[in-house]
């Protein structure tokens, strides 16, 4: 069937917290309405239009960039007005469209599946929506709390978006609307216009988030289709003439340096390489040619913080790194927990999440004959699956 699909973004959700409006608020890394565009988009809805707050639509293009086939729209003052903007310009497109999915931008654990079975809902009504039965008692109280009744629960369910329509149906029910009025939810239009609106199984990972706690709940949901991955590195350096080597972004005053083209932290390169690796994005040499006359002498600092740049822009997080340093000398053991210090405040994780080892090669190898040192780390992290 084809369909059009409308997120609605309008709001200023600010009850959410954070002082961003909640709909532009990263859950896993990722602004909050961009999960659902993805998912619609991904699930073939042509077109689909978001609807933003009138002084936002910049933050809402910067958001699409990278998204095809996406109309934004400037919302209204109520919710319906919103949505009156995105039906006029799927009226305004030229697709064929059979049905429409409106959804809120606040729900963003949305799956391919929801969408099917409310498609499917639309063989034999003019509308449908997911909805969860009410497993708790209702109560009827004053403001002060005193309770003055319980509530019959009978045949009451809790609706949920996206609600899908048959498309002329939905306009119709739209243009007749009263101007006066203002509906709860868009199923409401169409059941007054008297259309034959069905529940499907709701479920509960299409909560909305309203409030600050709402995030966590959320991120625990979306955690449940995020993929592990883990990524390892290796670096080696010479040693040669100075008086002291720079590992995992600590100086340790010794009698020689550590010769490369930056600043030759070994613990560094083995991290980034590890994190590059994680998330498939090649090797440090790929971003940092070592050809490039900018990064002689350069702090290695900025190729891990780059690495974990680029996780995050995946909308993942680093769990937890683990760096080996293999030396006779210089001692590693009296700057480890500096080390694990500052990576901790380069990566932004806490300090139990990162770990920092050293040992030696009993005298064997290069490593042994102090001609230089080596280092591996291993990284691993969580992205979107
Ligand atoms: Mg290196």
């Amino acid at each position: 069937m084809e369909f059009a699909a409308i997120v609605v973004a309008g709001g200023a959700g600010l009850r959410a917290g954070g002082g961003t409006p909640k709909q532009w608020r990263p859950l896993c890394g990722k602004p909050l309405a961009l999960w659902s565009l993805e998912a619609l988009l991904a699930h073939g809805a042509r077109p689909l239009v978001l609807v933003a707050p009138a002084d936002q639509l910049a933050t809402a293009k910067a958001l699409c960039a990278g998204l095809e086939g996406v109309f934004i729209v400037a919302g209204g003052r109520e919710r319906m007005d919103s949505v009156r903007e995105g039906l006029q310009a799927i009226a305004g497109s030229s697709a064929a469209v059979e049905a429409v999915l409106i959804h809120d931008a606040a729900r963003p654990l949305l799956k391919s599946g929801h969408i099917s079975a409310l498609l499917d809902a639309l063989g034999d009504a003019d509308g449908a929506l997911p909805a969860l039965a009410i497993a708790d008692t209702l109560k009827r109280a004053h403001a002060g709390g005193a309770v003055h009744g319980t509530a019959d629960r009978t045949g009451l369910f809790r609706a949920q978006t996206p609600q899908a329509f048959r498309w002329s149906v939905l306009r119709a029910a739209f243009a007749v609307w009263p101007s006066g009025e203002t509906p709860t939810d868009d199923a409401q239009v169409v059941e007054r216009h008297g259309g034959r609106v069905v529940l499907i199984p709701g479920d509960p990972a299409l909560m909305k988030a309203t409030y600050p706690e709402d995030f966590a709940m959320l991120e625990s949901l979306a955690s449940g289709a995020r993929l592990i991955r883990s990524g390892m590195g290796f670096d080696t350096h010479r040693f040669g003439p100075g008086d002291g080597v720079w590992l995992c972004g600590v100086h340790i005053p010794y009698e020689q340096s550590l010769i490369g083209h930056s600043d030759a932290d070994a613990g560094l390169h083995a991290l980034t390489d590890a994190l590059l690796g994680a998330i498939g994005e090649g090797d440090i040499g790929d971003h940092f040619p070592p050809t490039d006359p900018q990064w002689r002498g350069a702090s290695s600092d900025l190729f891990l913080v780059h690495a974990a740049d680029l996780v995050r822009g995946r909308g993942g997080r680093i769990v937890n790194v683990d760096v080996t340093l293999i030396c006779e000398r210089p001692k590693i053991k009296p700057y480890r927990q500096a080390m694990r210090a500052r990576l901790a405040s380069l990566l932004d994780l806490p300090l139990d999440r990162v770990s920092v080892k050293a040992t030696t090669t009993e005298g064997l190898g290069f490593t042994g004959r102090e001609e230089g040192l080596a280092a591996q780390a291993l990284a691993t992290v969580e992205t979107p699956g």
